[in-house]
């Protein structure tokens, strides 16, 4: 039997609960469709999960340090994972819960779980259910590569899913990808004591950032005891008795890593290749993200693509922002678009990485004459009072327009301090605005009017 809504959303991730909200407060009749965990990736095994395993690694780092503070504590430190895990399983199951109740006991919103796909433009079959709608919004979401590497199926390998439900703590971990989500593991299991090798391609890591950004990352994982293996040419697995053989081929050192877990890290693909997009003629490119245009519309009338599936952000901030735009214009009579967002995101790292805008790079390869601020950590009062004077952070402002192009905070307290910049660039003030503004004292945020005010002249 056919069901017939005003809308369907397919997808109970980042963006589509909260449309759900405004579509069905307008009195629409809404169906939306999960076809596993309610709260999707960021909810169940992106965002909180891991960030709130940082927080307990970051705890037991500092329970190491104790005596560098003053503090003692009696004998060696040592990690519950089973409790680690529980706590991390709480925090989740608190959050999935408080979106499905919400879901469940909203008006005009029948929730359907099961996997849903494209039978025409405006009709899905979910299970035994044929249901059809005028407008559909997809947010599908993605889930990590598995890398067609050598030997791959013969080993045992962990994701960023079923890493999380680790309960004993891996002796050696290898991280196969030196980029965001690797990096994050990579410190949380070193500093619950595993030994941690991080495997990466290319010549450094993150390589999206600016060399400046990857050598001090790099610099600061060493210190901790994390061996990082760049230049891996050809990476491959074996089993090798109790353990995984990792063959690196790097130009220097071991051309193999013995590790106890492999954890692979390098990258994500959409959820657009089990949707029957075909039947609804939808358009993909070439690495399978649904075609949208500047207001997530696709390229089939009455069908809009949000969240990590349309390739335009891979951030939690980034779909629900998609949210807004479509919400925005459907229903408000605004004209939103993804073009007017500015690039922000963090590493979660310890200290973090707070980013927005340009990089270096990216400004120079722009044109623009850039001059750029910066300042180590050791020189903001906020970070050495804390014991944490690792990183520093620059500001890039373009030297006609007086704009600010881009900002890197790699410090204690960056992925919030960032956020003045990221600010300044919204309002399209010219950086004098900010250079000008008293911060409280003392915060690492203080520091960026004085970065201003040390602007060097274009190279
Ligand atoms: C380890 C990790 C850490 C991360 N940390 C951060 C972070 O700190 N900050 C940040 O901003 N971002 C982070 N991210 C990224 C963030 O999780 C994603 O960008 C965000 O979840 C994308 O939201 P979404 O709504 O597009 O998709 P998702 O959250 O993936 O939701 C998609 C939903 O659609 C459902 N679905 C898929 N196909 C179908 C179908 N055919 N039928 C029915 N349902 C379907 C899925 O089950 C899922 O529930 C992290 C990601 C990972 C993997």
């Amino acid at each position: 039997m056919k069901h017939t809504f005003d809308a369907i959303v397919i997808g109970a991730g980042q963006a589509g609960p909260s449309l759900t909200g405004r579509l069905t407060s307008a009195g629409m009749t809404v169906a939306l469709i999960e076809r596993h965990l309610f709260g999707g990736t960021c909810v169940n095994t992106g965002c909180t999960p891991t960030k709130t395993l940082v927080a307990s690694a970051e705890v037991a780092h500092k329970a190491r340090r104790a005596a560098d503070f003053g503090v003692q504590v009696e004998g060696p430190v040592s990690i519950n994972m089973h409790a680690v895990r529980a706590r991390k399983d709480t925090v989740v199951a608190a959050s999935r819960n408080n979106l499905e109740k919400w879901l469940r006991g909203m008006e005009r919103c029948t929730v359907l779980q099961g996997h849903a796909r494209f039978e025409s433009p405006h009709e899905l079959r979910v299970g035994d259910d044929l249901i059809a709608a005028e407008r559909i919004f997809i947010n599908v979401g993605g889930r990590a590569v598995v890398p067609d590497m050598p030997g791959v199926n013969r080993v045992p390998y962990l994701t960023n899913t079923s890493i999380l439900e680790l309960d004993a703590l891996p002796r050696h971990l290898v991280v196969v990808g030196g980029s965001y989500i690797g990096l994050e593991f990579a410190q949380m299991y070193r500093r619950f004591g595993s030994d941690v090798t991080v495997i990466e391609k290319g010549p450094r890591l993150i390589w999206r950032e600016d060399p400046d950004i990857s050598t001090a990352i790099q610099k600061i994982f060493e210190e901790a005891g994390i061996e990082i293996r760049t230049e891996a040419e050809c990476i491959r697995f074996e089993p090798r008795g109790q353990d995984i053989a990792a063959g690196v081929n790097c130009a220097t050192g071991e051309p193999e890593v013995l590790g106890s877990h492999v954890l692979l890290a390098v990258g994500r693909r959409p959820n657009t290749d089990d949707l029957g997009i075909e039947k609804a003629g939808i358009e993909l490119d070439r690495h399978g993200y649904i075609v949208v245009d500047d207001q997530l519309r696709t390229n089939v009338p009455g069908i809009w693509a949000l969240g990590d599936c349309n390739g335009k952000g891979a951030f939690t901030h980034t779909a629900y922002n998609d949210f807004e735009i479509v919400a925005g214009n459907l229903l408000d009579g605004r004209t939103r678009r993804v073009s007017d967002r500015i690039a922000c995101y963090g590493l979660f790292i310890d200290p973090p990485l707070g980013r927005v805008g340009m990089t270096e790079a990216e400004a120079r390869a722009a044109n623009h004459q850039v001059r750029i601020g910066s300042r180590p950590m050791t020189r903001v009062a906020r970070a050495v009072e804390k014991g944490e004077p690792q990183g520093f952070m620059k500001v890039m402002v373009d030297a006609q327009s007086n704009q600010i192009l881009g900002a890197a905070i790699l410090g204690v307290g960056g992925d919030e301090a960032v956020h003045c910049i990221l600010d300044t660039m919204s309002a399209k003030a010219p950086f004098e605005t900010l250079r000008n503004t008293v911060h409280i004292h003392p915060t690492v945020a203080e520091l960026v009017p004085t970065v201003l005010g040390e602007l060097k002249p274009p190279a």
